[in-house]
């Protein structure tokens, strides 16, 4: 086995302190740190002077198709109106496309630091074994550890919500209503074929599920992708409470908080996780801590589309399971974990004074590496220690982040971008360096991209105009609603 010696970086051991050590990388995993300028036999030799070394990122909850629907997100959008007005962007695409979008994101992940994500992606109108299987062999071929979760439903947001099908009226009513999600047993047949005959190794690219609101599944279909998340021990992610009107529509629909729906459907577990959590009760944070349950923390998306400033520190106290997300890059307009740890830690001080109440820099690390990590299901990824995944970053310690260098995981926090990124390894093997992606030709990939975009963009004209009517009925619904009392 190929032994690879990584010496002369400052590295940043059990996410706690950075020592200058040396890193040895067997069989895609870190088996020892040694002290600086320990030889070994037969081991080749890579230089990190001048290198902060930092596993990698992790990102706890992202889209794939967003990244060819960059810009398709107008700037006055809140999250319903950017679902029915926007979502001609997903329409038309083949599996190539979804294979293409998996690439598109997974370079941009990698080139910001990044090496794992959790990816619902889209396939409409329902999952299929061969798109769900292309977008698992692109991460693969990238060399992106992922989870790849189709997220799926079974009731448009004009059925899902309560009242907003009456809000419409005329041939627009009705060509909204004759929108529709396949039967949800169809789709649960489809995830499980998918699932059983995965085509790469599991340790990397790895199956989930992601039923995409709760609000936009029925309880037999939620019930039965927590079935089958249990039976394939897979995790399984929904948006949970990224919206007020999310919770005002459940009120109106359960009876009850989010939380407490899916919890009396049996849905929470370890294997869950909840992307956003926005407006979470304490009482649905002790629900989720209960369980062993997780949330995504994505606060760029959350602020884009003005869904609010997620409670993370209540729910750190409560006792659950945070990681950090990026959403897609169109509602995010870009994919970048340090900016998301960076909100994590600055939005809480936004939030109180009080600096006990703050999300330490220390914290926000720890969420956007192990924290993600731990909702995905990876054991072992997210710290440098021995026995744990070779997946590194290493940030260049003569750019001007950390010229002076005074608090390393401060400055790292509070002033990184991606900017100081220079090579990316994931599981012992190098996948960026010299500012180039060495797993793909990315000149080819940009040109796949532009085609596919303005394919995309022509073939669904009638279903653009046709979404942009509807948003305007939904922006009312919206408005009536939003402010609704909560219990
Ligand atoms: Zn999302």
């Amino acid at each position: 086995m190929t032994k690879t010696l990584i010496h002369g970086g400052q590295v940043f051991v059990d996410n706690s302190r950075f020592q200058d050590v040396s890193l040895l990388v067997e069989g895609g995993l870190i088996t020892a740190l040694l002290p600086a300028g320990e030889t070994v036999a037969g081991a080749t030799l890579l230089d990190a002077t001048e290198r902060i070394v930092i596993p990698g990122l992790v990102n706890g909850h992202t889209h794939s198709h967003g990244a060819l629907a960059r810009g398709g997100v107008p700037e006055d959008m809140i999250l319903e109106i950017f679902l029915s007005g926007a979502a001609w962007l997903n329409l038309g695409r083949s599996h190539e496309d979804l294979a293409l979008c998996a690439q598109l994101s997974a370079v941009e992940l990698i080139r910001k630091g990044c090496t794992a994500c959790y990816d619902l992606f889209i396939e409409l109108p329902g999952p299929t074994v061969e798109g769900t299987h292309a977008v698992a062999e692109a991460y693969h071929s990238v060399g992106l550890r992922a989870v790849v979760a189709p997220m799926i439903a079974d009731q448009t947001i004009y059925q899902a919500l309560p009242g907003l099908l009456d809000s419409f009226d005329g041939p627009l009513k009705a060509a909204v209503a004759a929108v529709s999600m396949p039967d949800w047993a169809d789709t649960i047949a489809v995830c499980t074929e998918a699932l059983r005959g995965w085509p790469v190794p599991l340790d990397r690219v790895r199956p989930g599920l992601g039923p995409t609101i709760p609000l936009h599944c029925s309880d037999a279909f939620l019930t039965a992708c927590a079935g089958l998340s249990a039976d394939m021990g897979i995790p399984l992610q929904t948006h949970l409470a990224e919206t007020r009107l999310q919770q005002v529509m459940a009120q109106r629909k359960f009876g009850t908080s989010l939380t407490e729906h899916l919890d009396r459907l049996g849905i929470l577990s370890e294997r869950f996780s909840g992307a956003h959590g926005v407006w979470l009760s304490d009482a649905e944070m002790s629900l989720l801590a209960h369980h062993r349950a997780g949330i995504s923390h994505n606060p760029m998306s959350n602020l884009r589309l003005g869904s609010g400033i997620a409670p993370v520190r209540r729910m750190v106290d409560a006792g659950v399971a945070v990681g950090i997300g990026t959403d897609a890059s169109n509602t995010s307009d870009g994919q970048n974990m340090f900016e998301a740890m960076r909100l994590a830690a600055t939005l809480s001080r936004a939030q109180t004074p009080l600096s006990q109440d703050w999300i330490s820099t220390a914290q926000a690390f720890d969420m956007a590496t192990r924290g993600s990590a731990q909702l995905m299901g990876f054991d072992r990824v997210g710290q440098i220690a021995a026995g744990w995944a070779a997946d590194l970053v290493f940030l260049d310690q003569t750019y001007c982040h950390y010229t002076p260098q005074r608090a390393t995981l401060d400055q790292i926090v509070f002033a990184e971008t991606g900017a100081a990124v220079r090579a990316v390894m994931i599981a012992g093997r190098m996948v960026f360096a010299d500012d180039w992606i060495l797993t793909l030709d990315e000149n080819d990939l940009r040109a796949r991209a532009l085609r596919a975009a303005d394919r995309i963009t022509h073939a669904n004209a009638d279903a653009r105009r046709m979404n942009a009517a509807a948003a305007e009925v939904v922006k009312g619904f919206c408005h009536r609603h939003c402010a609704a009392h909560l219990p």
